[in-house]
């Protein structure tokens, strides 16, 4: 039987255990499979891309489950009233192929990111940051905000987006939260300004200049999640180059990513060589850090896990019958045909006994 979760069933296990709970969980699991990297089977994301958006595929595996995740991205969806960013996956045992798990994954993709971005920002960003800009105030936004208030530590959020609206639903949703300021800025600008952390997450199909060389100070870090596709980008070139880069997955970051500006030779640090000591996450305090995150299918691989034993343990979801159970698993056309194999036999003799009756 394969484990089916849905939207209603995420939002209830958010809602139960709370929200910084769960993206804790998260970044743990997320941590401990960077930790064991070369355990996993990995590739670039299979991407399908139309004029105003794209289709992903983001497959990986270790010897005991292999995950995959649809994922798409259409910034211009938003007007038409539709969700930028959706997704569902599949967790699958890989002893014998079958689908333990298929979930809902729109809202656990802006969990995974969040967790992701703040698990990569306590290697990176300075251990002293207690405020962030965060530019682009969409669907990702609140996510990003309480991982980093309650990961990091983060006590002021300065908010800006293009949309004021999106702006006001973010403050809206925020307001409850004890010990977090958040403060609008006039511009992208404004809002960067004399900030510890800058979180770029925002949805246009170009190659947009979000942050420019001029706003970057001694000692930021730079979480840059909106670029992550060829052709959109938010960062410009400048500030790569005066940044030490950390990717999640070299191959496809080149692609994707912010890099994707400079030559295949920019020097770019895998995040798990951070983990495991190989380099340093952050050099010196003043250094300018930047997490150019695509999102890799590593940590869509561990919210599935995740998703998987909370599921078990709480009882979350139904048993989806999504596989054929025939008696004979040999015989398959007996469950299409809705007889068994001996309903078979049988039926074929009479066929065969009238046929002798009428000659
Ligand atoms: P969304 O459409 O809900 O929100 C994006 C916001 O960006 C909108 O409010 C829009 O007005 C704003 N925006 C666009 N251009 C801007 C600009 N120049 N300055 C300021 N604000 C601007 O999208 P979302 O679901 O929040 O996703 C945001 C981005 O994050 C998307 O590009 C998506 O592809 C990306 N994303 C990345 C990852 C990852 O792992 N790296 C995961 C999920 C989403």
């Amino acid at each position: 039987m394969t484990r089916y979760i849905d939207v209603n069933d995420v939002s209830k296990l958010v809602q139960d255990v709370g929200m910084t709970r769960v993206l804790n969980s998260m970044a743990s699991y997320i941590e401990q499979d960077y930790r064991r990297w070369h355990t996993f089977e990995k590739t670039a994301r299979l991407a399908s891309h139309s004029a105003d958006g794209v289709i992903e595929l983001m497959p990986t595996s270790d010897a005991k489950l292999y995950s995959f995740k649809y994922v798409n991205g259409h910034p211009k969806n938003t007007k038409a009233d539709l969700l930028t960013v959706m997704a569902f996956g599949v967790l699958a045992d890989v002893d014998t192929g079958y689908p333990l798990l298929l979930s809902e994954m729109t809202l656990t993709t802006a969990i995974r990111t969040a967790a992701t971005s703040a698990l990569f920002a306590r290697f990176l960003a300075r251990p002293d940051s207690r405020s962030m800009a965060l530019i682009g105030n969409g669907a990702q936004s609140e996510f990003q905000a309480i991982a980093f208030h309650d990961m990091l530590g983060i006590d002021e959020i300065r908010v800006f987006d293009v949309d004021p609206e999106a702006t006001d639903k973010l403050v809206r949703n925020l307001a409850h939260l004890r010990g977090l300021r958040v403060v609008r800025g006039a511009s992208a600008a404004d809002a960067v300004r004399g900030a510890d952390i800058v979180t770029t997450v925002t949805a246009d199909k170009t190659n947009a200049t979000i942050l420019t060389a001029d706003m970057i100070e001694d000692g930021m870090h730079i979480n840059a999640v909106g670029g992550d596709c060829p052709g959109k980008t938010e960062l410009h070139a400048d500030v790569l180059r005066r940044a030490r880069v950390i990717v999640e997955y070299e191959p496809q970051t080149r692609i994707e990513g912010d890099i994707q500006q400079l030559s295949a030779k920019f020097p770019v640090v895998e995040f798990h060589r951070v983990l495991s000591g190989e380099q340093k996450g952050r050099e010196f305090p003043s250094q300018v850090t930047v997490f150019d995150s695509v999102g890799f299918a590593l940590e869509d691989f561990s919210a599935l896990r995740y998703l998987h034993a909370v599921a078990h343990e709480r009882d979350i979801g139904i048993e989806l019958d999504l596989i054929p159970a025939p008696h004979d698993p040999k015989d398959l056309f007996g469950l299409a045909a809705g007889v068994s194999h001996v309903d078979l036999v049988r039926r074929a003799v009479v066929v065969r006994d009238e046929t002798v009756i009428h000659q």
